[in-house]
């Protein structure tokens, strides 16, 4: 982690999903690691945000009702993470939970949980395009889905868009891939 006692807040790092948390530190290259650190954890916590978020929206649209053991179940985590995680996430105003009731993400909840989803679409439609197959491209997409900025998912939507009309030019560009 960075080194407090010289660390100071000068300035977002623009555009890196995760870094609005992190601090640039007076320049010191040998502080570049710890910043590197502060964001990769920061990133690995906004990804497990949108996945229980994602998750959540996905489970109400299939069910139309959302538990915690719903959730467990479907991300593969202990109950009691996930209690910890539902109580995070309604402290930062993004899903409501009523005991007995069920939970239901807030508008903003619903906005991340979209937006993860459409990235999904997204990059899931290019590389399996690209002949990535579909458990790699799973996996691949999990991850990436987390990370990509909004400019390139644009690229990645347009480039996929440009593909699906021009099926010639996309057998081309896999056959090159292939060959
Ligand atoms: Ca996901």
């Amino acid at each position: 982690m960075i080194c407090c006692s010289h660390s100071i807040p000068v300035a977002k790092l623009r555009g890196v999903p995760g870094a609005e948390n992190a601090f640039i530190i007076s320049g010191w290259s040998w502080l570049r690691q710890g910043l590197l650190a502060a964001i990769l954890q920061s990133r690995k916590d906004i990804s497990r945000l949108e996945d229980y978020l994602e998750a959540i929206y996905n489970l109400n649209e299939e069910k139309g009702y959302v538990s915690a053991a719903d959730i467990s179940e479907r991300l593969a985590v202990k109950p009691p993470t996930v209690s910890n995680m539902v109580r995070n996430l309604a402290d930062k105003g993004y899903l409501e939970h009523k005991r007995y009731r069920g939970m239901r993400l807030t508008a903003s909840g619903e906005r991340i949980a979209k937006s993860v989803i459409k990235r999904h679409q997204v990059i899931s439609e290019l590389i399996s395009m690209l002949g990535v197959d579909d458990q790699t491209a799973y996996i691949d997409t999990e991850g990436i889905e987390h990370h990509v900025h909004p400019s390139t998912l644009r690229r990645f939507e347009r480039l996929a868009e440009y593909l699906r009309e021009n099926p010639r030019t996309l057998k081309a560009l896999r056959d090159f891939i292939e060959r």
